[in-house]
């Protein structure tokens, strides 16, 4: 597989903007320019601005973690993706958390989706089930329904810049040390690429980076990344931990050296 591994670490609502920036710096100390590994930093929405101009860009791209699906008006406290076009390459789009508790529901999220692209940014979407979801065997029929309501309307050029990421709701942010197995998360993905495939055909769903976004752990993360089916992972938890993050990075890309 020559696609390159894209590490994303979403640092949720953590970190103040000087917090922001220390933790870059201790990044940008740690983590080397890699041709076969892409790394890309989700932080607030107040540090993006900063970020941007402080951040290596060979080595660093950057993500928002949501914005607003209409381009301007009067949508008070807002950001739209518009206003977002000249600082990111990605944003998480239909993350768990907003679509539980943030009136983040299949439209919204196609909407969101549709924005993103309009402004020439990549969406990350994030899709998956909740453990009653899981526990009641409708785990695929949801993800099914995610997926096809947020590349609803795309051309096969939009896909080209679609990411995808399985998020299993129950294992993230989890306390109690409940994760995914490898086998679990790419038999899902697996699935997720023949909606893809059926949807747009077979080269768009072997081109389409889909990524894992469950927990993970820079012990733990080589055996994820080393599943043919995934292209890299959403870091929640070990992005805010500069050596965790740093380590994740490195056991990507000394997986991609050990594949040539
Ligand atoms: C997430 O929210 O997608 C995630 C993976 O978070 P954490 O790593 O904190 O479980």
């Amino acid at each position: 597989m020559d696609k390159k591994l894209l590490i994303v670490g979403n640092w949720k609502m953590h970190l103040s903007v000087h917090q922001s920036s220390l933790l870059v710096h201790r990044l940008g100390e740690r983590i080397a320019h890699h041709r076969d590994v892409e790394v890309v930093i989700a932080p607030s929405m107040l540090a993006l601005q900063p970020l941007s101009v402080e951040i290596d860009r060979r080595r660093f791209r950057l993500a928002a973690q949501d914005a607003f699906y209409k381009d301007e008006g009067p949508c008070t406290g807002e950001v739209s993706f518009a206003m977002l076009g000249d600082l990111v390459h990605y944003a998480i789009v239909g993350h768990s958390w907003r679509r539980l508790n943030a009136g983040d529901t299949l439209d919204v999220v196609r909407d969101k989706v549709q924005a993103a692209i309009r402004n020439g940014i990549a969406p990350i979407i994030c899709i998956g089930e909740t453990k009653q979801e899981r526990d009641a065997g409708e785990a695929k029929q949801v993800i099914h329904d995610q997926l096809t309501t947020a590349l609803m309307n795309l051309t096969s050029k939009d896909i080209e810049n679609v990411v995808l990421t399985y998020e299993p709701v129950w294992a993230i942010s989890t306390a109690d040390g409940i994760i995914a197995k490898p086998h679990d998360a790419e038999s899902m993905i697996s699935y997720m690429r023949s909606q893809v495939q059926e949807l747009y055909g077979e080269r768009a769903a072997k081109n389409m980076r889909v990524l894992y976004g469950g927990s993970v752990n820079e012990h733990d993360v080589r055996s994820y990344l080393e599943l043919p089916e995934v292209d890299g992972v959403l870091v929640g938890a070990a992005s805010l931990n500069y050596h965790q993050f740093a380590e994740i990075v490195r056991v990507a890309h000394q997986l991609q050296t050990e594949r040539k």
